[in-house]
């Protein structure tokens, strides 16, 4: 649309330690101000300017901006350096785009009948869809309403799950929150973090074909970014079996996808790290170059290399934690891996996991003090601003 503000990612370097620096360029459809910001380095404090359109709209989270200067009104006339590098960017190497996929091996049975309760759970949610929709609108317009507001990370949905079995189960979907106006996403978008009256552990804890763990990992990863505060991913190999190197690439990009990368520890042998590399530069972008700019998957950005281990394992960590471990490296495949699933205290997994692997863990970005419950009581869907930043699985 022509008539449309556009935006344009730009990045600029600190011409002292090459820090760099992310901003976002608003371009109006009829009359554009020129302008120019001068900007503090947010590691070494060097002021640097540049020049840009709509500096008084413009914005950026990573620039300490000074000053902005409109070339009609008060034009830049000092002498700070200009940044060291600066490019403009389109792609996003952290989608951070977690999904369910609905088709893939099902986690969810229940324990009784051993039926899959996933679908069932979509279709009782798709139900109710224009009612949960109506009451989530409802909650957004109140909460936009209000001035002081408590931080909300998820919007979380419990739904009652009809089985065979005649015990009523309780599913849990979510999708993060933002309250800029933005439509409720389309029921096939949302998470399904957990079905009462399964049994996770029975499911995950056998013989199982490559695929289905990885179809598993992809689903417990959903889980985890609900009820876990981190996650790590323990493996010596990622998608090394595949011949070529654009479906090694499809197979880095589908688990990066899946995963927040403020979130997020993988542990992997440098030659692994390095095939990702190699897979992107032949795809025609290069990690290094991209890194220079802090455009790069941070999640490869900051692996750990590990190269003394064969131990394949995947952690969702918290208070308790979960762990699926066994012979599976993320990779798909027909051939047969054991595995095993187990819910652990906390203590256990640092003392039995966490320090032979001698993993030492970032500090995890804050969880969020809320989540916004929607729920059916009585026969009429409710929304309720509730502590914590995920209801208890
Ligand atoms: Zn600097
Ligand atoms: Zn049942």
């Amino acid at each position: 649309m022509i008539f449309e503000t556009r935006e344009r990612h730009h990045v600029a370097n600190c011409p002292k330690c090459d820090t760099p620096h992310r901003y976002t360029e608003l371009k109006f459809p009829m009359i554009n101000d020129r302008g120019s910001w001068l900007v503090a380095c947010r590691k070494c404090g060097q002021h640097f300017v540049f020049d840009l359109r709509n500096p008084a709209e413009s914005y950026s989270d990573d620039c300490m901006i000074v000053e902005r200067f409109d070339n009609d009104i008060n034009p830049y006339a000092g002498n700070a350096p200009r940044p060291g590098a600066s490019a403009v960017y389109q792609l996003d190497m952290n989608p951070d785009q977690p999904r369910f996929d609905l088709d893939a091996f099902p986690i969810f049975k229940c324990a009784k009948s051993g039926e899959s309760l996933e679908a069932a759970a979509f279709l009782a949610i798709g139900k109710s869809w224009l009612r949960v929709a109506d009451a989530r609108a409802q909650a957004t317009n109140q909460m936009l309403a209000r001035s002081r507001l408590p931080p909300v990370e998820h919007v979380v949905f419990f739904v009652e799950v009809p089985c065979s079995c005649g015990e009523p189960h309780r599913a849990i979907f979510y999708h993060p929150l933002r309250l800029d106006g933005s439509d409720l996403p389309p029921v096939e978008e949302l998470l399904l973090a957990d079905v009462s009256g399964t049994d996770l552990a029975d499911v995950l804890t056998g013989i199982l074909s490559k695929t289905d763990v990885m179809h598993a990992l992809g689903k417990l990863i959903a889980r985890w970014r609900l009820f876990n505060d981190q996650i790590l991913l323990a493996t010596p190999f990622v998608a090394h079996q595949w011949k070529t190197k654009a479906e090694r690439l499809a197979i880095w990009e589908t688990l990066l996808a899946q995963l927040d990368p403020t979130r997020t520890i993988l542990m992997t042998r440098g030659a692994t790290l390095k095939e990702y590399r190699d897979a992107l530069l032949e795809s025609g972008l290069d990690h290094v170059m991209l890194s220079r700019f802090g455009l790069e998957n941070r999640i490869v950005g900051d692996g750990k290399r590990k190269q003394d281990s064969h131990a394949k394992v995947y952690i969702g960590l918290g208070e308790t934690c979960e762990v699926l471990s066994g012979s599976a490296n993320v990779v798909q495949g027909d051939s047969m891996e054991n595995v095993t699933f187990q819910a652990l205290g906390r203590n256990k997994v640092e003392t039995s996991y966490l320090a032979p692997l001698g993993v030492s863990l970032p500090e995890p970005r804050p969880r969020l003090s809320h989540h916004l419950l929607i729920e059916c009581r009585d026969g009429v869907w409710r929304w309720d601003l509730a502590a914590g930043a995920a209801p208890k699985p």
